[in-house]
């Protein structure tokens, strides 16, 4: 083992005083790769060459006396529907195999400009539909930590190349919970920013209203540096919020005494494990030390949060998903007419739970149907809304758990989709309002995997949630702390 630091902050900082190379740093990671990513499978592409050549500019960069700039050759995994110019980008689906992407994703460009050295594209679930990486289909991710569990998902890989040691830093996109879920079972952190707040120019798109793509990081400092980085008005996304970004990193140390807290009382109660409730209870005891009131509040709405979802994202998924008929774009499975061709390529390109999604939407939107279904689920998006604007006039911030259990067993839930669905009970609020939410390891479970508890705030208000979330750090307790 090298004594090379190990966060995004510090190998930057030493990186550019010309103490440690950028090229020291990515060969260091990219043999850790080679040593565990057989059995982990965090990543469908290591980009050792590019990774290589991108250091060594970093590194005359730094020699002939210019800034690298903030992310100076820190490595950066990439989950693999961020659009990466002529390296494929798969989505983890057989519909896009072969495809090349001809542009780089706003975050892809704007990580490099920073320095980043990009290390490699990380395994989902297709197309960013699921709970586990499970549906990925080139195999699952294992959870770094236990090798028999799933790490989560969507964005698997992105959490378990971070857990693992093989970047510091990693993106992932988050639809109903696809960072912070994911985050929570692998023991980092994990951030969903403001709807608006990161480019979604060159994210593949699942559900375009709910999307957004965010950081993975081993510390609270690390997530807010590359928040920084990657966020920020972009003329190429028209939902992008030409505003400013906050300085969430200047936040770090204002801590959160006066700030009022709202524990959600429909997040707590039946379905939530025990010991990740216990988990949540000792983090609004951290925070009320740390000079924070904590009450209960109430989302009534939050109960039907995933009934909407689960109608709204596939409704989006089956549009946005139309443009995959063979014609465009990878896979081709020829047949006698137009229309045989893009069925059987469809067939051929797209897994069961994508099938599963594409039906569920589409069946959504269909005439007789769209009143009582998308209709309505766009209702009670409506009401989730109002009943958080109503809690945030009394609280700042709000503490659920990120999920309702510690990280499964694969093949656990692969059979029942609903029991899948309900992993996202308490990241899916968020993405339907629009707000920011992030996910703190704190301690473990009863099964001594990682608990990850969710800070979640008004939209815009990243710099009061990162205070919230750098005081849950401090104050977490080790993973191996017995459970009692
Ligand atoms: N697990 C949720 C789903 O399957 C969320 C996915 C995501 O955030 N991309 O839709």
């Amino acid at each position: 083992m090298s004594d090379l630091p190990t966060t995004a902050l510090d190998i930057a900082a030493a990186v550019r005083a010309g103490s440690v190379s950028a090229s020291e740093v990515v060969e260091h990671h990219l043999d850790r790769i080679a040593a565990t990513d057989g059995e982990i499978g965090a990543f469908n592409l290591v980009l050792a060459d590019e990774a290589r050549a991108a250091a060594a500019a970093v590194d005359a960069a730094v020699a002939a006396g210019r800034d690298p700039g903030p992310l100076a050759g820190v490595p950066i995994a990439l989950k693999d529907n961020l659009c990466t110019r002529g390296i494929p980008t798969t989505c983890s689906s057989r519909i896009l195999e072969g495809w090349r992407p001809p542009y780089d994703a706003t975050v892809v460009e704007r990580v490099a400009a920073a320095g980043a050295v990009a290390i490699g594209k990380t395994n989902l679930d297709e197309f960013a539909m699921g709970s586990s990486t499970e549906n990925s289909a080139f195999g699952p991710t294992r959870n770094p930590r236990d090798l028999t569990r799933v790490p989560g998902g969507s964005s698997g890989g992105s959490a378990a190349a971070v857990a693992a040691g093989h970047a510091p830093l990693s993106l992932g996109s988050d639809t109903g919970g696809s960072i912070r879920q994911p985050a929570a079972l692998c023991g980092v952190v994990g951030v969903k920013p403001t709807y608006g707040m990161v480019s979604r120019y060159g994210l593949v798109a699942f559900a375009s209203s709910l999307d957004q793509i965010g950081p993975f990081a081993t510390t609270v400092a690390d997530a807010a540096l590359l928040f920084g980085v990657t966020a920020g008005h972009d003329g190429r996304d028209s939902t992008s919020i030409d505003g400013p970004v906050p300085d969430l990193l200047g936040a770090l140390d204002h801590g959160v005494e006066g700030l009022r807290v709202g524990l959600v009382t429909e997040l707590m109660g039946e379905g939530i494990a025990p010991d990740v409730a216990a988990r949540v209870e000792q983090a609004a005891d951290a925070l009320r030390a740390a000079g924070a009131s904590v009450e209960e509040v109430s989302i009534p709405a939050a109960a039907y949060g995933l009934s909407a979802y689960y109608l709204i994202a596939p409704a989006e998924a089956s549009s946005n998903l139309a443009r995959y008929d063979g014609v465009r774009y990878g896979l081709r499975v020829d047949a006698a007419t137009t229309a045989e061709m893009n069925a059987a390529t469809r067939t051929a390109g797209f897994g069961p739970e994508v099938k599963r999604r594409i039906m569920l939407g589409t069946y959504a939107l269909s005439a007789g149907y769209y009143d009582a279904y998308y209709g309505k689920a766009l209702k009670v998006r409506t009401l989730i809304m109002r009943d958080f604007d109503r809690a945030y006039g009394q609280v700042d911030l709000l503490l659920t758990p990120t999920s309702p259990t510690t990280a499964f067993r694969f093949g656990e839930k692969t059979d029942d989709p609903m029991s899948m669905y309900l992993n996202d009970i308490c990241t899916i609020p968020s993405n339907l309002a629009g707000h920011p939410a992030m996910s703190v390891p704190f301690g473990g479970g009863a099964d001594g995997m990682p608990v990850g508890v969710q800070v979640l705030a008004p939209a815009l208000a990243e710099s009061v949630m990162f205070r919230a979330a750098a005081v849950l750090e401090r104050a977490a307790p080790p993973l191996d702390e017995v459970w009692s």
